[in-house]
């Protein structure tokens, strides 16, 4: 997969996919990740990419022309069938479900903001999806375009040292994780859940999945309510349920 930054701060983004996963796959050849400035299509002397926005008030605007000719630029070194994003606070939230689907494309364009955002006009000309982090605002794209390309990239076959660990993520399945744990056996007098030690994968098997199932109860309720569970998940649910009722102590009334 070929990925394309367009951002006023290159060595933002080409620095931080140096490392782990993504450093990783990139040596490898499984993805490259570029980024690039408008600046250099800058005509004046000043390389200005800003501009004061029609209307009036507060903060400039993503000047149209560089931004325009960095993104077809960018457009120039993709495969066919790429897409154009543009990362923006009112786009489409991002969600597990799109990071899979981006990561069948063979390229992404990727559009991070800055100031007040990017004209209107260069996104319908030149975008194909807006896509957001969540709701609050930060001062830039390149976070959230990292953002991306980190979910993305641990998707790509072959880049995760075992391929059935992203399988196993939080929403993959529609389900939170469920709890991880590794040596010492007790840790400040807490023990590893006996089940993990005993070899026994059926049971392992169940006890991770009535985890995930518990877990994603009590922290995300509206996830659970959305999936349309096995006549063994309701089971292994309702028997978390039952346990964690028994856990609590009493109330005071
Ligand atoms: N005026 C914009 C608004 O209220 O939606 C905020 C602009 S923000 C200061 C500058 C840039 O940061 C945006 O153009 C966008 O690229 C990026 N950005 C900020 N918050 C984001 C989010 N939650 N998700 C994706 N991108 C975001």
């Amino acid at each position: 997969m070929r990925i394309e930054v367009v951002t006023l701060f290159p060595e933002f983004v080409s620095e931080a996919v140096r490392f782990g996963v993504l450093g990783r796959a990139q040596d490898r050849g499984q993805v490259t990740v570029c980024a690039r400035t408008p600046r250099e299509f800058a005509d004046d002397p000043h390389k200005t990419v800003d501009d004061r926005p029609y209307g009036g008030g507060p903060g400039m605007v993503l000047k149209i022309e560089p931004t325009r000719s960095s993104i077809r630029a960018a457009k120039a070194r993709l495969p066919q069938g790429s897409r154009a994003v543009y990362l923006a606070a009112d786009g489409v939230r991002f969600t597990q479900a799109k990071a899979r689907e981006l990561a069948q494309l063979p390229g992404l364009m990727l559009l991070a903001g800055r100031y007040e955002g990017v004209d209107e006009r260069l996104i319908e000309a030149e975008i194909d999806e807006s896509i957001s982090i969540g709701d609050y605002v930060l001062s830039g794209g390149e976070l959230p375009a990292l953002v991306v390309i980190d979910a993305v990239v641990r998707l790509l076959p072959g880049v995760l040292g075992d391929d059935a660990s992203a399988q196993q993520d939080s929403f993959s399945e529609g389900l939170l994780d469920w709890p991880h744990y590794t040596r010492p056996e007790v840790f400040e007098g807490r023990a590893v859940p006996e089940v993990l030690a005993s070899g026994n994968h059926a049971a392992i098997r169940r006890w991770r999945m009535k985890q995930a199932l518990g877990r994603t109860w009590l922290r995300r309720r509206e996830l659970i309510e959305s999936m349309s569970l096995s006549t063994e998940q309701r089971r292994l649910l309702d028997e978390f349920l039952a346990e964690h009722r028994a856990s609590e102590p009493p109330s005071a009334t």
